[in-house]
């Protein structure tokens, strides 16, 4: 008699007929998985597959990667240019000449107008790097707005800006094998087995090896938080208390290193001082960790050998968001923890390309992490560029969420949409809609044509996506991967670069700066620009990037010439002493005094709203919310509610009830999980006319990221659930 497997049926992968394999990147998180599209005999991508000798991902993907290849055929791909006097008028199709010509003749008249900076320019995390060098040029070195950012203000700003602070740089210090390093892992506000599943996989199979223990901080029961030894359930928008009670336990305790502080380190005494008031049992009650946890998590974190602490969103998103940041490398550094293997400080990025923009975009300054502040950075890409060294703003401009208020107030009339959908992802959507009726002139230039926010627009311009494109994108352990082209974009839609390309030739009609045509020109280009600096690229190119299946930078000429491999992994910033990038090499430690002003719970709205994403899904669902096989695993908008409180309001589960915040209100279908405590819901983000009607539009001070995750609710029963399932649907929006 056969036992076991022998007895059941093999599993059986559909032959879809691949007759050949190509190498990209994944175009979704930050993770920077290799992945290989199959086209069958007809050239159609059929089938997606992880590449197994990457060291990213070792041939695995999880369920968006997996499904990647059917985005090519997504419905709602714009198709041609099109064009329109009013933006509520219908839609004319044109030509591409016409098209530009208008953003053209619209971008000139509004500057001069109402000057050069009433017209802004707002890009995203998802375009490849030479796409972002490219727009750059052309909009700091012709167009000249200072109001130019990218939407990776509302994922990425307050880890820039917190790395900034500390270090004097931004740029992860940290990789994915400080994993297989580790003695300890703190993971703050981070559900890697949903948000990032590959890293995750990474963490825990090194996990399973090493057996180091993982302590994660957040206010709901996350799938991370399950796995984790010891969980702490902070009380939402309190990191910086509970940062300061650990360091307030590790200095009282004489845990720190000393010898690592007064080589590495200023600002000591400053810090001591300020922790000095966060003494356990007093904080407790404002963070919500008793007080024993605390001082046990700051004793293991200080005596690790090693210990490694992450972030995501939890922290980003809050009114204390680049403190919380700044809080996390007190402790690193406080402690040793930068620059050696299993010991630094890595924020977990958010978009496949969100460094990308941060090293390249000139969003926040000048390519290559070079600062408008700095009058030689100025004179250095002026030179390069064969532009007038004055034409470029002495400091940066507003943040994206800040342009939204400035359209409001009438100081900005004018705005190029690229690759983003404000109109679903901006906090607090009805002023926002306000906003984008406002706007004398608004051109989108995106791949789909059925965004929420090309309705508002007069232009809209239909873009090639991921692989119909060429270029690299930068990954969260800033490792530069290569994305080539698949397939042909759909109909008359161009790759983002060749329209960049056409624009600037409408600006630069004396040629005096040159714009190649081809990424694999533009990243050489990039190359000499990042010569001497922190991420030094000139040893790369295209070429060598596929072969390597990415490499991590710094990688230089020098070490290309003199016969060193690019490295397969493991490479860090900060390990020598004070190699920091502020003057005299040594990092800032930051006294971080907690002010409390995030929207809290109150009477009227009792219950607290925290959002995030899914693991099936992709931000606003612009993409995923087309492909089937993702879709099905959450077609509607739902929250997380704890049963006693379903209990307590008589709410069934798939009941439909009613979420109302001071913003708008917003229908959702219950589905009860101890994953939440009974004051709060967690509410994913994705779907259209949702989350963000409730959210509240505070701004961190540093980074101006919105505090997504940190606002109040009440819940509303609904008696007619036929009428609100049918409103819940609108919502679904595809
Ligand atoms: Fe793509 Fe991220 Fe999934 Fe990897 S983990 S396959 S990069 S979405």
């Amino acid at each position: 008699m056969l036992f076991g497997r022998s007895k059941k049926n093999p599993v059986r992968i559909a032959d879809k007929g691949v007759v050949e394999w190509k190498y990209a990147a994944c175009g979704y998180c930050s993770t920077g998985c290799s992945i290989e599209v199959g086209l069958n005999a007809e050239g159609k991508a059929v089938a997606s597959r992880g590449v197994a000798d990457a060291d990213v991902n070792r041939g695995k993907l999880c369920l968006k990667g997996i499904f990647e290849h059917e985005l090519f055929d997504s419905a709602g791909r714009g198709l041609e240019p099109k064009i329109r006097d009013q933006w509520h008028q219908p839609w004319q199709p044109t030509d591409w000449d016409t098209a530009l010509d208008r953003i053209h003749d619209e971008i000139l008249r509004i500057q001069e107008k109402y000057g050069r900076d009433s017209f802004a320019v707002i890009s995203t995390g998802q375009m490849l790097t030479e796409e972002f060098y490219t727009l750059g040029k052309l909009t700091r070195g012709l167009i000249g707005t200072n109001n130019y950012d990218g939407n990776t203000t509302l994922c990425m700003a307050s880890a820039v800006s917190g790395y900034k602070r500390s270090f004097g740089s931004d740029g992860p210090p940290g990789c994915y094998e400080d994993f297989e390093h580790t003695d300890l892992l703190i993971a703050w506000g981070s559900n890697l087995p949903e948000q990032h599943p590959i890293i995750y996989w990474r963490m825990k199979e090194a996990q399973e090896k090493k057996g180091f223990p993982l302590i994660v901080v957040d206010p709901r029961v996350t799938m991370l938080a399950q796995n984790a030894d010891i969980h702490l359930p902070i009380t939402p928008g309190t990191d910086v208390v509970l940062q300061n009670a650990l360091m307030h336990v590790i200095l009282k305790e004489g845990l720190q290193d000393q010898d690592y502080i007064d080589a590495n380190t200023n600002g000591f005494e400053d810090l001591k001082a300020e922790v000095e008031k966060y003494d356990p049992t007093t904080v407790a009650k404002i963070c919500g960790i008793d007080e024993d946890t605390i001082r046990h998590v700051a004793r293991r974190f200080a005596s690790a050998g090693a210990a490694m602490q992450i972030w995501t969103m939890g922290i980003n998103q809050s009114t204390h968001g680049s403190d919380g940041v700044v809080g996390i490398n007190n402790l690193a550094l406080i402690t040793g923890n930068i620059g050696k293997p299993g010991g630094t400080s890595l924020s977990i990025t958010g978009q496949c390309n969100a460094m990308g923009t941060r090293e390249w975009s000139s969003c926040s300054g000048l390519p290559n992490y070079r600062y408008l502040e700095i009058p030689e950075h100025r004179k250095e890409i002026a030179k390069f560029w064969n532009i007038d060294e004055e034409f470029l703003p002495r400091k940066r401009g507003m943040f994206q969420t800040d342009i939204y208020h400035a359209i409001e107030s009438g100081q900005i009339k004018g705005l190029w949409l690229i690759a983003t959908n404000p109109m679903s992802s901006l906090p607090n959507t009805s002023r926002i809609r306000k906003a984008m009726e406002k706007l004398e002139f608004c051109a989108v230039q995106d791949c789909y044509e059925d965004t929420e926010s090309a309705q508002y627009a007069h232009v809209y311009l239909p873009a090639g996506t991921w692989a119909e494109k060429e270029g690299v994108m930068t990954n969260t352990e800033r490792r530069i991967n290569v994305v080539k082209p698949i397939a042909e974009p759909p109909g008359q839609a161009k790759p983002d670069l060749w329209i960049f390309n056409r624009m600037a030739e409408r600006f630069n009609r004396e040629g005096k700066v040159t714009f190649p045509e081809k990424a694999p020109d533009i990243f050489l280009e990039m190359g000499q620009l990042s010569v001497g600096r922190l991420s030094d690229i000139s040893g790369m190119d295209h070429e060598l990037i596929e072969k390597s299946r990415g490499i991590q930078w710094p990688y230089t000429k020098e070490e290309k010439d003199s016969g060193q491999p690019p490295p397969r992994g493991g490479r860090r910033l900060y390990t020598e002493t004070a190699s920091f990038r502020y003057e005299d090499g040594r990092a800032k430690l930051i006294p971080l005094p907690f002010i409390d002003n995030n929207e809290v719970p109150d009477e009227k709205f009792p219950v607290w709203l925290n959002t995030g994403r899914l693991i099936e899904h992709w931000h606003g669902r612009t993409k995923t919310g087309k492909i089937g096989n993702n879709n099905k695993y959450s077609p509607i908008p739902f929250i997380e509610i704890n049963p006693d409180l379903c209990a307590e309001m008589g709410i069934q589960r798939g009941e439909y009830v009613r979420l109302v915040s001071r913003r708008s209100d917003a229908i959702v279908m219950a589905e009860p999980t101890q994953r939440v405590p009974k004051n709060m819901v967690f509410l994913p983000f994705h779907f259209h006319d949702c989350a963000n009607r409730l959210t509240l539009g505070l701004l961190d001070p540093h980074s101006r990221q919105p505090a997504y995750k940190q606002s109040a609710v009440r819940i509303e029963k609904i008696a007619d659930q036929k009428e609100a399932a049918r409103l819940s649907m609108e919502m679904r929006k595809f």
